[in-house]
Formats: structure tokens, C-alpha cells, sequence
């Protein structure tokens, strides 16, 4: 009985933290995934953005104290800069993220924010100046208008109209029988991951906060909704510091910067051009993917 009440009883919680007074997406992203382990300091500072400047010093971080994640993470991304991380799966690109929202904390190194250690400053004013773009982005059994409205409560219609248009979906949405009107979620019209990501996309830019985190969803997409989110994509990094962990090259091939990560390490780093040229873990990646590009478009053929 316990062990059904608790859980009901937790999604009744975040369900209402949602809807009430702190309906947040990054909110209900740290609510649903991760356990609030951390907190602030007691003199803990705001925040302040200036430029937007992301910078990993030397970061180490283990979960378990018998396996150590990530081994000796620097990087920075310069203001307005676009980095997309690669690497395997397992490799530690997800970690990053959950050290940069600080859901948790490096064991070693440290990660600042235009020079603020971000250890020092408040959970709630470092989750205000990021904005999430998750893998599988959740809608409420709402008009499009109003989901896209969470970015920003109390935005303008007309404010949530040119979100809409930025993340790509104003085609998408005219087609709809009651166009933004129309209800979307599990009662409501189902949107593919695509669709849903350009929502999340849409939220984000509404928000419009000085650091953007991209989480690629590593389903395939058509070669519409890829278009579309690539576009939405090209118009949030042109306008804030953005980080992208990258399933698809088609992403990274405008960055600034690609990381390689390798088993908790930064093994490459660079240019789409110069990661090729250096022939090496990218330049290998992305020759498979390319094999597996073109191996999906042939149709098969009898006898090989
Ligand atoms: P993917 O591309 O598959 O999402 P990733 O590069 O994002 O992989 P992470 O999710 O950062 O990799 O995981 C790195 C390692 O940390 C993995 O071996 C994973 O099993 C482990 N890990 C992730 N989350 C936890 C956790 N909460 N507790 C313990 N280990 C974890």
C-alpha cells in the first residue's frame, strides 16, 4: 500500500508545483529525473549574467565512489558560442549537464558562470538563466498556445505567436484544425518527437535566458522535423551561449566547437573541418555515420 501511496502522492506533488505558482520547465525537469540532493549555501549570492561565459575547470565527478564519470573536464564556451558534445553512449555527455543545473556537485574542479563558481550562487537564480530543451519534452492536455506559454508565464500572445514562429512550427501549426488552439498532450493530438522537441524549442526561446542546453533526442527523425529543429536551433544559438549534446552530425557541423568525450575524458576537440582532418575519434564517427546515412537511403537488394 506504501509503496503505491508514495509515488501517487510525489506525482501529485510535482503535478501541482506544474500547475501552481512555480509552473517551470526546468522546474519539473530537476522534479521528475533528479532527487534534491544539493543545497545552497547560506549566503548564497544571485547569480549574475553578464556575457554568458560556461567555463569547466578540471572537473571531476563520480556518482559512486568506486567509478569516477568524468576525469579531467575543462572547456569553455565563450559568449553566444555553440558547442555541441559527441561521444558514445555512457561516455559522460549527460553528466555535464546534470553538473552545470547542479544536480549535483563536481567531487573535484569547478564550474563557473561568468567567473561565479556556480556552488556559490542560488540553485533558483542559476536554473533561471538556463533554459532546457530535453529529449522528450512534456505537454499538458492544452492548446499549443498555452504549452508553449510555460516558457514564460504571463508572456503575450502575441510573445508565444513569435516563439512559435522562431522554433520552426507556425507551418505545422496552420495545418491544425484549430491551429494554435488546438489541444495537444495524451488526450489531446499526439505530436511526433520532432514536433514536441520544436515546443520545447519554442518554451525555451520565450524564456529567453542568456544560457541555452540542448539535449538531442536520439530518435530518428523525418528529414522535415530534422530541417525544422535544425533551424529553430540555428536561431536560439545565435542569440545565447548554447550547448547541444549531439546524437546527429548534422548538428554539430556548424558549431564553434565539437568535444569529443571518451569515457569521461575530452579527447578531441575542434571544428567540424579540423576534427576531420585530424583523423581521428570524430573523423571515425562520422565516416559511420555517413556508412549508416547511406546504408538506410538503399533499398535493399536481392543477392547483395
Ligand atoms: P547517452 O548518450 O547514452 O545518454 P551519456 O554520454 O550521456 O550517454 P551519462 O548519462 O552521462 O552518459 O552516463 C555516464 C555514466 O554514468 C554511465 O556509465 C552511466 O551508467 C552512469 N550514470 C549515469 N547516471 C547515473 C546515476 N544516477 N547513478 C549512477 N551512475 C550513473
Amino acid at each position: 500500500m506504501m509503496q503505491i501511496f508514495i509515488p501517487l502522492n510525489f506525482l501529485g506533488f510535482v503535478y501541482r508545483e506544474m500547475k501552481g505558482s512555480l509552473a517551470n520547465i526546468e522546474k519539473m525537469f530537476s522534479l521528475l529525473r533528479v532527487p534534491p540532493a544539493i543545497e545552497d549555501r547560506e549566503a548564497a549570492l544571485e547569480l549574475v549574467v553578464t556575457d554568458g561565459r560556461v567555463v569547466f575547470e578540471d572537473v571531476h565527478f563520480a556518482y559512486r565512489a568506486d567509478r569516477e564519470i568524468l576525469k579531467g573536464v575543462s572547456f569553455s564556451v565563450e559568449p553566444r558560442q555553440k558547442v555541441a558534445i559527441v561521444g558514445a553512449s555512457g561516455a559522460g555527455k549527460s553528466t555535464l549537464f546534470k553538473l552545470l543545473f547542479r544536480f549535483y556537485d563536481p567531487c573535484d574542479g569547478r564550474i563557473t558562470i561568468d567567473g561565479q563558481d556556480i556552488r556559490a550562487v542560488s540553485q533558483s537564480s542559476l536554473r533561471a538563466a538556463i533554459g532546457v530543451v530535453p529529449q522528450d519534452a512534456v505537454l499538458f492536455n492544452q492548446s499549443i498556445l498555452e504549452n508553449v506559454r510555460y516558457g514564460r508565464v504571463g508572456a503575450s500572445d502575441e510573445e508565444v505567436m513569435a516563439a512559435i514562429r522562431h522554433a520552426q512550427l507556425e507551418a505545422f501549426v496552420h495545418e491544425l484544425p484549430e491551429g494554435v488552439h488546438t489541444v495537444v498532450g495524451e488526450r489531446g493530438l499526439k505530436l511526433s518527437g520532432g514536433e514536441k522537441q520544436r515546443v520545447a524549442i519554442a518554451r525555451a526561446l520565450l524564456k529567453h535566458p542568456p544560457i541555452m542546453v540542448f539535449d538531442e533526442a536520439t530518435s530518428s527523425l523525418d528529414s522535415r522535423s530534422e530541417r525544422g529543429i535544425l533551424g529553430a536551433l540555428r536561431q536560439v544559438a545565435s542569440e545565447q551561449t548554447t550547448l547541444v549534446i549531439a546524437h546527429r552530425l548534422s548538428t554539430v557541423v556548424d558549431a564553434d566547437v565539437i568535444l569529443v568525450l571518451d569515457r569521461g575524458r575530452i579527447v578531441e576537440r575542434g571544428s567540424h573541418t579540423q576534427l576531420l582532418a585530424a583523423q581521428g575519434h570524430y573523423a571515425a564517427l562520422w565516416y559511420l555515420q555517413q556508412e549508416e546515412r547511406h546504408s538506410a537511403a538503399d533499398t535493399p537488394q536481392a543477392g547483395g
